[in-house]
């Protein structure tokens, strides 16, 4: 397998140059296109995640759900397995951001290029910078 690891959901096949369901491995879309291009989303209405208003005094009431003029919850599926990929809180018809853009060509010159393909990074030197350990 060449795949590596960006988050908890989402792996990269460097190969197919795909983004790819960690969970379920299906083939999401291009990792040259934002991922979220191939996940399921669902506009989840704030009283579903944060539950319905709570009367509070007589015809007082307080919700702890954001209001839908102004925020909206995006959640991504991986549309194979339904595992939820990312959640994004946004105004209503804002673009949804890049939140991770990779170097495709970096990744497949140091991933792909020796014979000890590790699937993780690697992990952080300590000591090497001013205030280490
Ligand atoms: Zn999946």
């Amino acid at each position: 397998m060449n795949k590596v690891n960006i988050t908890e959901y989402l792996t990269i096949d460097l190969q197919k140059e795909m983004w790819c369901c960690s969970r379920c491995n299906a083939e999401l879309i291009s990792a040259k296109e934002p991922y979220y291009k191939g996940c399921l989303v669902y506009d989840r209405p704030g009283t579903e995640v944060y539950g319905p208003p709570i009367k509070i005094a007589k015809g007082q009431q307080v919700s702890y759900a954001p209001d839908p003029r102004f925020n909206h919850i995006l959640e991504f599926y991986c549309p194979q397995c339904g595992i939820m990929v990312e959640v994004q809180y946004l105004p209503p018809g804002h673009p949804i951001p890049v939140d991770i853009a990779v170097d495709l060509d970096g990744m497949k010159k140091r991933y792909l290029s020796g014979d000890n393909f590790s699937s993780t990074p690697p992990s952080p030197q300590r000591g090497k910078g001013k205030g280490g350990i």
